[in-house]
């Protein structure tokens, strides 16, 4: 069990520090890196006291997407389907993680940034200042509203996550055509207002060398992400898996933050830094996980009783 000093450190360094102070607004950057305190602590309070409670939200605000990237864990007709999380819903979930001090809310899809959902993430944003909402969003929309968002990408508790998962050929084969170009475009955009954003990238077997290669990460870095998120679906085998984390691991930068989805940030390997997520859709179902949509409760579910449910603490009690 490492110490709460080490644990909150051992992913950031010096120089990656000197970069945000250079490329990001000051107001943006104190609200990621109180934000990142706080979870961290959360999450280091459960490695060392054994109790497994929650630590983030992931907020599904609708299944609605007009894409139709390769392996998209969402149904086509769930994808046709116009619903949007209710306000109702949005409520009773954010007093119920206000409980359980939780500080960094996940925005998901379907696409979670269009037009149908922006009055939900302005409300989310202007309610809840000292929040942090990333929205994991493909980038089309930004690319083609740009100004016509900063409401939205000019508010400090926004974060925009990325989903890239290779170069332009590979991650167009795989997530549809300019999806690549929409991606980038909004990263220059991004970069121009000096906000704080990263990106989502979905290993699988036909992009996970290139996505774990030291030339992507080095484009990211130069078009000014600020960190890395990794996610590994179920269906990798082993060996894919151990590869990818071996390739992660060799980059040894320093000038990018990287979380993987199997245990955390990255150098914290041995202590699992990994957020304890609960996922609400946009019924306001709470599911054992975005993925499996296994119903555990609802808005009126406490946290507390999330926490002790054994579906819910089965992903995560081999790592106390
Ligand atoms: S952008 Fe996301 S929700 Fe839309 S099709 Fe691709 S993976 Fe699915």
């Amino acid at each position: 069990m490492s110490s709460l000093t080490e644990a909150i450190s051992k992913p950031i360094h010096l120089s990656y520090i000197k970069d945000c102070l250079r490329d990001v607004r000051l107001g943006a950057l104190a609200n990621a890196g109180v934000s990142y305190l706080i979870h961290e602590y959360n999450v280091w309070k459960n490695n060392s006291n054994g109790v497994i409670k929650p630590t983030t939200l992931y907020m599904e605000l609708t299944t609605k997407c007009p894409r139709e990237c390769k392996d998209c864990y969402i149904s086509v007709e769930d994808r046709l389907d116009p619903e949007i999380i209710s306000i109702e819903n949005v409520d009773k979930i954010m007093q119920n993680c206000e409980t359980q001090g939780i500080r960094v809310y996940t925005l998901l899809g379907g696409e979670p940034m269009m037009k149908e959902t922006l009055p939900i993430i302005k409300y989310l944003l202007h309610k809840h200042p000292l929040k942090t909402f990333v929205a994991c969003t493909n980038g089309d929309y930004i690319a083609n509203q740009k100004d016509k968002l900063d409401d939205i990408l000019l508010k400090n508790n926004f974060i925009a996550a990325l989903s890239v998962d290779g170069f332009q050929e590979t991650n167009d084969e795989l997530r549809g055509r300019n999806s690549f170009k929409n991606v980038m475009e909004s990263a220059s955009y991004l970069k121009s207002i000096r906000s704080f954003y990263g990106s989502i990238i979905t290993l699988r077997q036909e992009n996970y060398m290139e996505a774990t290669s030291i030339a992507f990460r080095d484009l990211l870095v130069s078009k000014g992400f600020k960190f890395l998120s990794f996610a590994f679906p179920s269906r990798l085998t082993q060996e894919t898996i151990d590869e990818a984390i071996h390739n992660i691991e060799s980059w040894k930068d320093e000038h990018i933050m990287v979380y993987t989805g199997l245990f955390g940030h990255l150098g914290n390997h041995d202590n699992h830094t990994m957020a304890k997520v609960v996922s609400m859709d946009k019924r306001g179902r709470i599911l054992k996980k975005r993925r499996e949509r296994i119903e555990i409760g609802d808005t009126d579910t406490s946290l507390d009783a999330v926490s002790n449910n054994p579906i819910w603490r089965e992903r995560y009690e081999h790592q106390m």
